[in-house]
């Protein structure tokens, strides 16, 4: 199994580094393959996404990302900016599912902004589609309004579309990752306003009828936004789209307390997948030895379980990391007065010994 390594900017190598420890404690020799991405990439060779790196994360079975983004690229046009190189990834690679799971360990339910009674034990799987929507949809631009109350006025826009096949593939993922939980899915979207979303629920419920053991309810995203505060764990697995899911999925992972400690995947149809911490490069701490790596260590506990087929290492990861947590070891952004602040590397140290 050959797995593309793409650390990226910020604290993107030093978190890398300890999933990489992580993965070779298994005991099992995955092939692992390092290249530049981001800010790093346009530093070796000019692009966020230089072609050799394109070329290994084409070649591996599954690729491990640590984050991009740098202040110091701000300035750059944008097709230069280490941003792009997640789009160019996801696009090239056909990766349209995004799996973003917000678990609250016991543990940590103090560090969640909610009532700890609200969120503590909390666990549900967004699913957001990650290719289609307004965020690709054409035309868009700046233009002059042709009619309308402001006619002649200079006027930006979108386009929202989803095509039949784009849903239902995405359907099919979701269903199936409710049939591997608690066979519960809720799917989102704005269906008493929008066209693109009538059409996303029509489908939804058509292809529901293949999963019968499934239940499928739908939500409106306004709504959906207000019980993830009120009461989350009424959720198990949800269903939208790139915009919704977008929003959706920042607000679960707030709920949680720590962004350094949500995983995430994205797949193609054949399962292949981009695993990556939901945080970004964090450029404010970087460098400082004190970013928790604990959602790119649960990164690659994804990566082994869905693209590697591998179910019991994962496992064994998600375990030892418990484990540490349980043993009252947290990084900065987690501590709390009666636990014991750890840097990156010895947070990746207690993970290897727990494994
Ligand atoms: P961020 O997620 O990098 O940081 C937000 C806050 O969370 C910061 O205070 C940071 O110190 C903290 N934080 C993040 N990860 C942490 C970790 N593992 N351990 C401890 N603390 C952590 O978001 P931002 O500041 O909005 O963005 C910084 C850069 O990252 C920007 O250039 C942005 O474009 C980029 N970004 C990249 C990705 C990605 O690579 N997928 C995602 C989001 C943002």
């Amino acid at each position: 199994m050959k797995i593309a390594i793409l650390p990226g900017d910020g604290i993107g190598p030093e978190i890398m580094e300890q999933a990489v420890r992580v993965l070779n404690a298994l005991g099992e020799k995955f092939e692992m393959e390092t290249a530049p991405v981001g800010g790093a990439g346009y530093a070796a060779s000019g692009h966020p996404l230089p072609e050799a790196t394109l070329k290994l994360a084409k070649e591996a079975d599954a690729i491990l990302f640590g984050a991009v983004g740098d202040w110091k690229y701000d300035t750059l046009e944008r097709a230069l900016r280490p941003e792009q190189a997640i789009l160019g990834l996801r696009k090239n690679l056909g990766l349209f599912a995004n799996f973003r799971p917000a678990v609250l360990y016991p543990e940590l339910a103090g560090a969640s902004s909610l009532k700890p009674e609200v969120v503590s034990g909390l666990d549900i799987m967004i699913v957001r589609e990650l290719t289609g929507d307004i965020y690709f949809g054409q035309p868009r631009g700046v233009r002059t309004a042709v009619d309308g109350p402001f006619k002649g006025e200079q006027e930006g826009f979108d386009t929202m579309r989803y095509a039949d096949t784009e849903i239902r593939r995405i359907a099919h993922v979701a269903f199936q990752a409710a049939q591997k939980r608690s066979k519960r899915l809720t799917s989102v979207d704005k269906a008493n306003v929008l066209e693109t979303s009538q059409f996303w629920r029509n489908i939804m419920i058509e292809v529901s009828k293949e999963y019968p053991d499934v239940a499928l309810d739908h939500m409106y995203v306004d709504n959906a936004a207000m019980q993830l505060v009120r009461a989350p764990k009424a959720f198990d697995v949800i269903v939208t789209g790139n915009m919704f899911g977008d929003i959706l999925s920042d607000e679960a992972a707030m709920l949680t307390g720590s962004i350094g400690m949500l995983p995430s995947a994205s797949l193609d149809k054949n399962s292949k997948g981009l695993y990556e911490p939901s945080h970004g490069s964090a450029p404010d701490i970087a460098g400082q030895g004190i970013a928790n790596p604990l959602a790119t260590i649960l990164s690659a506990a994804m990566m082994l379980r869905y693209s590697l087929n591998r179910a019991e290492q994962a496992d064994r990861v998600e375990q030892a990391v418990k484990k540490v947590l349980a043993q009252g070891l947290r990084t900065g952004d987690i501590y709390e007065a009666g636990t014991k602040k750890v840097g990156t590397k010895e947070m990746g140290d207690a993970v290897v010994a727990a494994l």
